[in-house]
C-alpha cells in the first residue's frame, strides 16, 4: 500500500511530466499547478467552485434541480480518483485516496499520469481552454442542469467531453508500458455498493447525459484518436484539432 499524500504526488508528478511532454511537445506548468489530497466529504467544496469560478449561477430554481445538483455530486464524490479543474485557480489538480487504495507505485501514477494530462492539455492550449469555457457557461445558462433541454448545446458539450477525455485516455495508455505497467489498485467495497446504487439513479435521472454515460464516453473518444494518430503516426493531426476545435466537432458527436 502506498501513501497518498501531497508530498508523494508532487514527486510522481515531476517523474510524470518530461514524459507527457517528449510524446506531447505539452509543458505541464507544475509550478503553478495546485494539488489537493482531500477526504470524500471535501469534495462538494470543490464541485461548487468549479461553476462558480466560472461565474455560473449554481442556486437551484427548483427542488428538482436541487436535487439534480446534489446527487451529481454524490455520485463524483464516491467514484473520482481523482479530477482536474483547469478554471480553479490557476488549475487545480485533486485526489481522492477515500476512493481507490494504489497497492503499489504504479497505481497511483496510473491516476496522476490521466489527471496531468489533462492539466497539460489544457495549459498548452488556451484558445482551446476559452472555447471549453465558454461552451461550459452556455450548456449551464438559466440552471445547473438547463442543457440538457437543449439539443445542440448537449451534443456540442458531449463532443468537448469525447475529445477531452478520449485523448488523455490514449496519452495515459500510450505511457502506461513506461510508467505504471503493472498498476494495482484496490477499490473499497463501500464505494462499489454505493456507486452502483448512485450511478443506477443517475442513468435514469440524467438521461444520458450523467457519469455514466459519459464514463462510456471515454472509451469511444479514445478509439477516434487513436484512429487519428495511426494515420500519421503521431499528434499533428490531433494535436492541429485543438487550434480550432469547432470545426471538427462533428467527428466526436
Ligand atoms: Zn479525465
Amino acid at each position: 500500500m502506498i501513501d497518498v499524500n501531497e508530498k508523494n504526488v508532487r514527486k510522481i508528478l515531476e517523474e510524470i511530466a518530461p514524459e507527457i511532454e517528449s510524446l506531447t511537445g505539452w509543458d505541464a506548468y507544475l509550478d503553478s499547478l495546485d494539488v489537493h489530497v482531500i477526504k470524500r466529504k471535501e469534495y462538494k467544496d470543490f464541485f461548487q467552485k468549479k461553476y462558480t469560478s466560472l461565474g455560473i449561477n449554481i442556486q437551484p430554481k427548483n427542488i428538482k434541480e436541487k436535487l439534480k445538483f446534489f446527487s451529481d455530486c454524490d455520485l463524483y464524490s464516491i467514484i473520482i480518483t481523482g479530477e482536474y479543474f483547469p478554471a480553479i485557480g490557476n488549475g487545480t489538480l485533486l485526489i481522492i485516496p477515500d476512493n481507490f487504495k494504489p497497492e503499489n507505485k504504479d497505481g497511483l501514477v496510473s491516476t496522476l499520469t490521466h489527471e496531468l494530462a489533462h492539466r497539460a492539455q489544457f495549459a498548452n492550449n488556451p484558445k482551446f481552454f476559452q472555447q471549453y469555457i465558454d461552451m461550459g457557461k452556455r450548456y449551464h445558462t438559466g440552471g445547473y442542469s438547463n442543457g440538457n433541454k437543449d439539443k445542440n448545446s448537449k451534443k456540442l458539450r458531449q463532443s468537448y467531453m469525447t475529445f477531452v477525455e478520449g485523448d488523455t485516455c490514449f496519452i495515459q495508455e500510450q505511457l502506461k508500458p513506461l510508467l505504471f505497467p503493472n498498476p494495482k489498485v484496490h477499490y473499497p467495497v463501500s464505494t462499489n455498493l454505493t456507486a452502483i446504487a448512485l450511478l443506477v439513479g443517475d442513468i435514469v435521472f440524467n438521461k444520458g447525459n450523467g457519469l455514466y454515460e459519459q464514463m462510456q464516453r471515454y472509451t469511444r473518444g479514445e478509439k477516434i484518436i487513436k484512429n487519428l494518430y495511426n494515420l500519421h503516426r503521431d499528434r499533428k493531426g490531433v494535436n492541429e484539432i485543438y487550434k480550432n476545435f469547432e470545426d471538427f466537432s462533428y467527428l466526436f458527436e
